[in-house]
């Protein structure tokens, strides 16, 4: 998705920072405009706080504005998802909102964004925190991004959930039946893309 970082690419974080981040994040709402051709031309909320607590620093706002918003995500799946929901609002020219997921090493964060059409093809974009809740354990993800690496499972950009065995489910989820190797949790290697539920989904309005 779209989000100035994922920070549940971070390794070696320190527990405290991601409280912090968390509280941070769960009072910020983070925006962003983007002119006819999907240009980031201006950035709203506490952007740079955010991309400091999360180690984000090459996306400051300074260095966002004027580029595309697909440089910004990971995975053509997810790029066309995000495409669709764009596409979306300014053609049904009403805001289109989707809960999804963003979560932490330790945290599951339900985020929210929200795509209000403007004049001229123009679009808003926020995304904020609804809440986060504890994972029952920590679970570190580091993002493949060739197909060619082995030992990787696939995960959604959109849910967090990921492909184990069959079965679409949350990592503890996966743990629990026995799909996945609870030391294999704990260092999961992914690559992105969205699940069929969010696929389905892509191009329907949410209340
Ligand atoms: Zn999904």
């Amino acid at each position: 998705m779209p989000q100035p970082s994922d920070s549940s690419t971070r390794g070696d974080a320190d527990p405290t920072a991601i409280d912090q981040a968390s509280e941070k994040t769960a009072t910020t709402t983070l925006s962003y405009t983007l002119d006819s051709g999907d240009r980031i031309v201006s950035v709203g909320g506490d952007w740079d706080g955010f991309a400091r607590d999360n180690d984000g620093s090459e996306i400051l706002a300074r260095t966002v504005i004027g580029r595309r918003l697909d440089e910004f995500i990971t995975g053509d799946a997810t790029r066309m998802f995000v495409r669709t929901m764009l596409m979306s609002a300014r053609t049904l020219k009403r805001s289109i909102r989707r809960p999804y997921r963003c979560d932490s090493p330790q945290f599951r964060r339900l985020m929210e964004m929200t795509i209000v059409p403007l004049a001229q093809e123009m679009l808003d974009v926020r995304h904020h925190q609804i809440r986060a809740e504890p994972l029952p354990y920590t679970i570190t993800i580091a993002a493949v991004t060739s197909t060619a690496a082995s030992g990787f499972v696939k995960r959604c950009s959109i849910c967090n959930r990921i492909r184990a065995g069959k079965v679409w489910s949350e990592v503890d989820a996966a743990v629990i039946d026995g799909r996945l190797a609870a030391a294999a949790a704990a260092a999961l290697r992914v690559i992105y893309g969205v699940c069929p539920d969010c696929l389905h989904s892509a191009g329907h309005r949410h209340p």
